[in-house]
């Protein structure tokens, strides 16, 4: 349907909250009683390797846990994209897999993802559900090389900006749903959108420090909020089709 609106959402730690995730901004910015930089930095990986393995193999195991389940917002986000179809981009911040168990498919993972392993030597990223370390040999390299966490660390580029920078030039709506504005580049990403003349909506437990840039923002839990507005954007969307017939 070629009048759907071309929509670009962007993911936080908010959405993954209510799934029986830990986050990092939990407790006073621990991390499973790790401070950031100890074990999500590149200077963390080359000072006590073993320790950012081993956090990150506690991550892994952690998101596969059977308590671990997609939400309400993820199924909503699932559910938008079966009916606008390709028009809708997911682009996340996070790296564990829930997006794709409630069954979306087109996601960008600009943080990388816990179930994957990255070879040092060749770049390449492997599904990998259990665990690793610096003895664990790529699958890609002869002679194998080493493979480390498949995460995007602090003081690391995002990946695939510029496909996301593109799509948020061509949105018709950015919705920015449980993420704080504080982390660049995707703080930016509101910006982006506006100039390029989309509809900004912010879905959020609290205002972000973006959130002046917002034409809507709707607080709450993303379980209930999220569902709320897909909801309605896909109401919304479905009597336009039904008018444009007329
Ligand atoms: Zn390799």
């Amino acid at each position: 349907m070629a009048n759907l609106p071309r929509v670009v959402i962007l993911t936080g730690a908010g959405i993954s909250a209510e799934s029986g995730l830990k986050t990092f901004r939990d407790s006073n910015g621990l991390w499973e009683n790790h401070k950031i930089e100890d074990v999500a930095t590149p200077e963390a990986f080359a000072g006590n390797p073993d320790l950012v393995y081993g956090f990150y193999n506690d991550r892994r195991a952690q998101l596969q846990l059977p308590n671990v389940k997609p939400n309400r917002a993820h199924e909503a986000l699932a559910s938008l994209e079966s009916v606008f179809g390709n028009n809708v981009l997911l682009v996340t911040q996070n790296v564990d897999n829930l997006h794709e168990r409630a069954g979306s498919k087109n996601i960008i993972h600009m943080h990388g993802k816990l179930l994957s392993s990255r070879c040092i030597n060749s770049g390449r990223s492997h599904t990998w559900h259990s665990k690793f370390d610096a003895s664990t040999p790529c699958p890609c390299c002869t002679p194998a090389s080493a493979m480390r966490p498949d995460i995007v660390w602090f003081g690391e580029m995002p990946m695939y900006m510029d496909n996301i920078i593109l799509a948020l030039t061509k949105a018709d709506i950015f919705l920015s749903i449980g993420t704080s504005g504080q982390v660049y580049p995707a703080a930016g990403f509101v910006q982006v959108a506006k100039d390029s003349g989309a509809r900004t909506v912010e879905l959020n437990l609290q205002p972000s420090d973006k959130c002046a840039l917002f034409d809507e923002s709707y607080l709450g839990r993303a379980s209930m909020i999220v569902p709320q507005f897909i909801h309605s954007l896909i109401d919304e969307y479905a009597l336009t089709q039904q008018n444009s017939l007329l």
